[in-house]
């Protein structure tokens, strides 16, 4: 127990676990075996557990404390804007919300100049597939299996993990496509060259077999994140792209998790030379610390609203608070060279030790990723792929591994059969290399279950 938390602190916690037990209906859950970790504090890239222990954040909380917790000129530019205005409907002029578009506009690839503001990603999902549509007056909707692109109704049906067959009512225009993955092939590739080919050769065909005269936008997650942070093999989104120009279909860049740094670059799709016709965004942009995301528009779609009414708005599109916290987010990030840093921490620290853990635990299958946007997939047989855990579900196994993180004072954040390292892009070296000490131990857990 850290002395950090005071006892009055640790007793309004336990009153508060009680209150939501009671009250508090949960995302993604059933709400009677669900045993939620009351947060106390954090500060930077820690938090502090119910009971008042220190714990190192390897969560980012969903992927979207990208700056750490608590930032003091975050916090005051919120507190700022906060004393001069609160909120403002997104039909006036917002100072706040100006500077935003135009520190994103300046970020974004190519010309994606515009900016529509939302409150979270799933509605920008929903958003950037409108605009899609009313731009090309068509309606279907290309998405990869193993994708996660949101839990609103048609965010979630265009999802590609098991959460999508939950809560399907049929007929949202979502047409799915097997994507590149080359750890798992879906077209039995043994080579990258060949998952790339095989792949674009997939997705060809449905657009010729669904019609490309009724495709309105393909999204894809440049860097798929919680459906296992898998890296496209070279050539893939290139060709993605190119086949999308050639259908005139609309390429929609899924950002939500993957933007603002995380892969060590602003956008993960600056990784290649791609510039898509929207761009969702939300999470890193201010790193939640108000609810915050958006589309970024080419030219083209923007000018499809020039003398045409858009249909749609949020109350709180661009949110005064929340684009303070933006405008203030990016500054930090960019004065103090954490997109830089994302990437040396990539590349010189996770990259080569989670590459070692691989040698020393036969329950990694695979790991892979960029900045610190990172995935370790455990399996109970290399050569046969078993997974830990089913895709969709959990397993004794899994769920002894994050008893033993916590244990170490690790609070991490895992999917079915894979635990992502995904810290904030500021963590400093040392509590980064102790955070992954703790992971290479506490694998010897899942060790066990290998056969
Ligand atoms: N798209 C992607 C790629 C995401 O990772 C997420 C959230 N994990 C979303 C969309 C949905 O964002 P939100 O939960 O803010 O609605």
């Amino acid at each position: 127990t850290d002395t950090e938390v005071s006892a009055e602190l640790i007793e309004a916690g336990k009153r508060a676990y009680e209150l939501d037990r009671e009250h508090v209906f949960h995302s993604w859950q059933a709400q009677g075996p669900f045993k939620p970790m009351t947060i106390l504090k954090a500060e930077g890239s820690y938090v502090w557990d119910g009971d008042g222990n220190k714990l190192i954040d390897m969560s980012g909380q969903l992927v979207n404390t990208n700056i750490g917790h608590q930032h003091p000129k975050v916090v005051a530019a919120i507190q700022e804007q906060a004393a001069q205005i609160c909120t403002i409907a997104p039909q006036h002029v917002n100072i706040a919300r100006s500077e935003a578009a135009r520190l994103i506009a300046e970020r974004t690839p190519g010309d994606l100049n515009h900016v529509f503001f939302t409150n979270g990603g799933a509605d920008a999902v929903e958003h950037a597939i409108r605009m899609a549509r009313l731009h090309t007056g068509r309606y279907k909707v290309l998405s990869a299996y193993r994708s996660y692109h949101g839990g609103t109704q048609l965010a979630v049906n265009v999802t590609g993990d098991p959460r999508r067959v939950a809560n399907d009512y049929g007929n949202s225009g979502v047409v799915h496509f097997m994507p590149a993955y080359t750890y798992r092939s879906y077209f039995g590739s043994t080579t990258e060259a060949e998952e790339t080919e095989r792949a674009l050769r997939h997705l060809e065909d449905m657009i010729v077999l669904e019609g490309a005269q009724n495709i309105a936008a393909l999204i894809l997650e440049s860097i798929p994140g919680t459906a296992g942070i898998y890296m496209p093999p070279a050539g893939y989104l290139e060709g993605v792209r190119e086949l999308t120009k050639k259908h005139g279909i609309m390429f929609i860049a899924d950002e939500v998790m993957a933007g603002f740094g995380r892969s060590g670059k602003w956008f993960s799709i600056n990784h290649w030379d791609i510039t898509p016709d929207l761009l969702t965004f939300a999470k890193g942009v201010n790193s939640g610390y108000v609810p915050l995301g958006g589309v970024a528009m080419s030219d083209a779609i923007f000018e499809t609203f020039g003398d045409r009414v858009y249909p749609g708005g949020l109350t709180y599109s661009g949110h005064p608070l929340a684009c303070a916290a933006a405008v203030s987010a990016i500054g930090v990030m960019a004065e103090e060279g954490m997109i830089e840093n994302a990437e040396r921490l990539g590349r010189d620290i996770i990259g080569p030790r989670l590459a070692q853990m691989m040698e020393r635990h036969p329950s990694i299958g695979d790991v892979r990723g960029a900045g610190v946007f990172w995935a370790i997939e455990l399996v109970k047989n290399r050569e046969t792929k078993e997974p830990m855990a089913a895709y969709g579900g959990s397993s004794p196994e899994m769920n002894e591994l994050i008893g033993a993180l916590k244990a170490k004072g690790i609070l991490p954040f895992a999917n079915f059969n894979r635990i992502h390292v995904v810290p904030a892009l500021n963590i400093p070296d040392e509590v980064l290399e102790q955070a992954l000490d703790a992971i290479d131990e506490a694998l010897e857990v899942t060790d066990k279950y290998v056969s």
